[in-house]
């Protein structure tokens, strides 16, 4: 079965910047960006339980568990505007995640997975100066993309915070948490014949042209 063109799975170490292209491959594609992290967050900003639960994992760069994100995803997929497809962003994060969503996207047909190559070092200098919008998530980087005015979202007004996951000592944990169990997913779709693998360095207008490569070159965008 030939891999659908529009139910996407965008991959890569934290800090590889799928937020960014997620958001921009959205646009693009007129599909929802679905990021499991930032519904976990505004969880927590609500102060409901499981965003309670979900944000002392977070905070230790661990990984909040699959029947939960497993639950989050399949009413968000669910949902009418994602009927024409999706990118998801953050998810799957381990095998388990990658089975289910398989057999809950059912129809559709197998997902297509694009994965960003980026070494640990340039993401660990990425991570500790990202800044994030708390109302809206948009992200900046203090060095290479700063807001126009400090610590005001250049897209809402909104506060511009830093993760507490972007603490020096939790990138390492998150680093460790996505070799052990989110890298062995490119193996899992590379042998579905359902990866595209770029090279997720230089200008976020460069990893995005390439990006819509790899779906032409797949027949997709
Ligand atoms: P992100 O914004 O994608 O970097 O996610 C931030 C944090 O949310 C992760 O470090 C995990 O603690 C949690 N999280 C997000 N997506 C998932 C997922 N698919 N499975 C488990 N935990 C997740």
């Amino acid at each position: 079965m030939a891999v659908s063109r529009s139910h996407l799975v965008l991959m890569g170490p934290p800090g590889a910047g799928k937020g960014t292209q997620a958001d921009l491959l959205a646009e693009h594609l007129r599909v929802p960006h679905i990021s499991t992290g930032g519904m976990l967050r505004d969880e927590a900003q609500r102060g409901s339980e499981l965003g309670k639960k979900a944000k002392r994992l977070m905070d230790r760069g661990e990984l909040v568990p699959d029947e939960i994100m497993l639950g989050i995803v399949r009413d968000r997929i669910g949902a009418p505007d994602c009927a024409r497809g999706y990118i998801l962003d953050g998810f799957p994060r381990s095998i388990r995640q990658a089975e289910d969503l398989e057999k809950l996207n059912g129809e559709a047909g197998p997902l297509l997975a694009l994965s960003l190559r980026v070494p640990a070092e340039v993401v660990i200098k990425r991570l500790s100066s990202r800044r994030t919008c708390r109302p809206c998530g948009a992200m900046y980087h203090l060095v290479s993309s700063p807001p126009k005015k400090p610590d005001v979202c250049d897209r809402c007004g909104g506060e511009l915070y830093q993760r507490d996951d972007d603490r020096e000592d939790v990138i390492h944990a998150r680093l460790e948490v996505y070799r052990r169990e989110t890298e062995p997913l490119l193996a899992y779709y590379g042998k579905r014949n359902a990866l595209v693998e770029v090279d997720g360095t230089g200008s976020r207008d460069d990893v995005f042209q390439r990006l819509l490569e790899g779906l032409a070159g797949r027949g997709a965008a």
